[in-house]
């Protein structure tokens, strides 16, 4: 099968979530079963882009309502990432150091949909299915569905896989010229509650919709962002598919950002030289239990609770713990979390701001890696915690309810029901109970890191899926 990925983010090349580790995994995983799948985004100005080699694979010109505009497109010309990677260049709007947060993001993204289907239906073959990530992609089913200008793709099967359904893109009616011309009386299918709603139109429209683990497909019927009986409606044609984590990439005994790499085998001695590592470079105690926070600082992740979590746990700990922290996002969060350092020097810090490497070593050196969050449609953290051996300590709910059990249930993390201070505190007195049982926590960090959370299975469940 011919797959093509369409998507705002793709590890390495641009990721600022679980959408570019998923993007940038899934496709490889495709491949190796033998498929060939492709990935199609926007050339933003990335370290990629200018350390890569490309050639160009079509130069056109697309249409935003009364704007023409040339497009380029580029391949990667090795295939290193293990699948074919398309970069969508258009000047002065993709061509942008971030991903995401420009005034004009609606028309930045409304034009890379419409620039890739126009040199879609110029390929002689068609593929044979188009898969669309979040919103970003939301309006590729509609225009391809009713859009006179893309007719001869009509009948190509699209899938929307929606990685988190808290943002959907709307935009007003007074852009409706943006979108190529189609017959009005489809317009119903581009609404939501009064506004043109991307993700919404991909539910309506698409062939079959994913989310990213079967709890969250359970939770968004009750809990989506305005989108509730919309997705309890498209139920029918919608599926549940965990995913899966590229063992390639997270792999404690050969990855290359760590102090040390380390197996099951190793694991004692491995998590130890990392846990020095970390605290040296934190100004933290190695000989005491290390929890940590790696996130987007938002209320989905609990973040705005964090500073009184921590506050308390460590007033009440007198010493006996460390906290770190690795995050960015809300600005007051952001500050808080900052004072804290002053409040509890030696035994709390944090770094504000994104670094990929340090994300690695944490994931090694940590003892626990907390996850509150109010909404998680599948989260990769506590599975690359799980793979580094550091328990994970989550409430249940979405994707961590589908791959954390609880030591209680013969299991190896902590889970806790509420995101509320209160039960994220009892979690870590739960936590600071086991941390002292050392042979217990040597036999569940060797059977959390044999798990196996590889994408193997879960690229094979889109494979399936994909035969409609
Ligand atoms: P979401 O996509 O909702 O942010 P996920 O758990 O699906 O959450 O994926 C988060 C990904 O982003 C993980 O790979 C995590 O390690 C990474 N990440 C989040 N914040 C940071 C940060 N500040 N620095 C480095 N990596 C981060």
């Amino acid at each position: 099968m011919e797959i093509i990925h369409l998507s705002a983010e793709c590890y390495p090349i641009a990721k600022v979530g679980g959408l570019g580790d998923v993007v940038g995994a899934l496709p490889k995983y495709q491949n190796k079963l033998g498929h060939v799948a492709k990935v199609v985004m926007p050339a933003y100005q990335t370290k990629f882009m200018q350390e890569n080699e490309f050639e160009v694979v079509y130069d056109g010109w697309s249409k935003l309502g009364f704007h023409n505009f040339p497009v380029r497109i580029f391949r990667e010309k090795t295939n290193k990432l293990g699948f074919d990677l398309y970069l969508v260049h258009i000047s002065g709007l993709m061509d942008r150091e971030k991903v995401y947060g420009y005034d004009d993001d609606t028309e930045r993204f409304l034009a890379y949909q419409i620039s890739v289907l126009d040199w879609i239906c110029q390929w002689e073959h068609r593929p044979d299915v188009i898969h669309c990530h979040d919103h970003h992609t939301g309006l590729v089913p509609f225009m391809m569905a009713y859009c006179q200008q893309f007719r001869n793709i009509s009948n190509v099967p699209t899938v929307l896989t929606i990685h988190n359904a808290q943002y959907q893109g709307q935009f007003g009616w007074d852009k409706l010229h943006y979108i190529p011309s189609f017959d009005l009386w489809k317009s119903g299918q581009l609404d939501w509650r009064g506004a043109i709603n991307p993700l919404a139109s991909a539910i309506k429209c698409s062939w079959r919709v994913t989310t990213v683990s079967p709890s969250y497909l359970d939770e968004i019927s009750f809990r989506a962002n305005g989108l509730e009986d919309l997705l309890a409606q498209e139920r029918g044609k919608s599926v549940g598919i965990l995913n899966g984590i590229d063992n390639d990439v997270w792999n404690p005994s050969a990855d290359a950002m760590l102090e040390k790499q380390f197996s099951v085998k190793t694991v004692e001695a491995g998590k130890k030289a990392n846990k020095a590592a970390l605290c040296s470079v934190f100004n933290l105690d190695p000989e005491k239990p290390l929890y940590t926070f790696i996130g987007r600082l938002v209320g989905e992740k609990g973040a705005d609770l964090l500073p009184d979590i921590f506050y308390n746990a460590l007033h009440q700990a007198n010493g006996d713990i460390n906290v770190l922290v690795l995050g960015s996002g809300d600005p007051q969060v952001e500050g808080r979390l900052n004072h804290l350092k002053d409040v509890f020097p030696g035994n709390y810090n944090a770094y504000i701001g994104y670094n990929e490497q340090l994300s690695h070593q944490i994931y090694a050196g940590a003892d626990f890696l907390l996850m509150p969050s109010r909404v998680e449609p599948c989260g990769l953290n506590q599975m690359y915690a799980l793979r580094y051996g550091t328990i994970p300590i989550v409430r249940r709910i979405g994707g961590l309810k589908d791959t954390v059990i609880d030591i209680g249930d013969a299991g190896f993390g902590i889970c806790h029901d509420q995101t509320s201070v209160w039960d994220v505190n009892h979690a870590m007195g739960r936590a600071y109970e086991l941390y002292l049982d050392k042979k217990k926590v040597k036999e569940i960090r060797k059977f959390m890191m044999q798990l196996d959370h590889s994408w193997d299975n879960a690229a094979q469940q889109y494979i399936d899926l994909y035969q409609i």
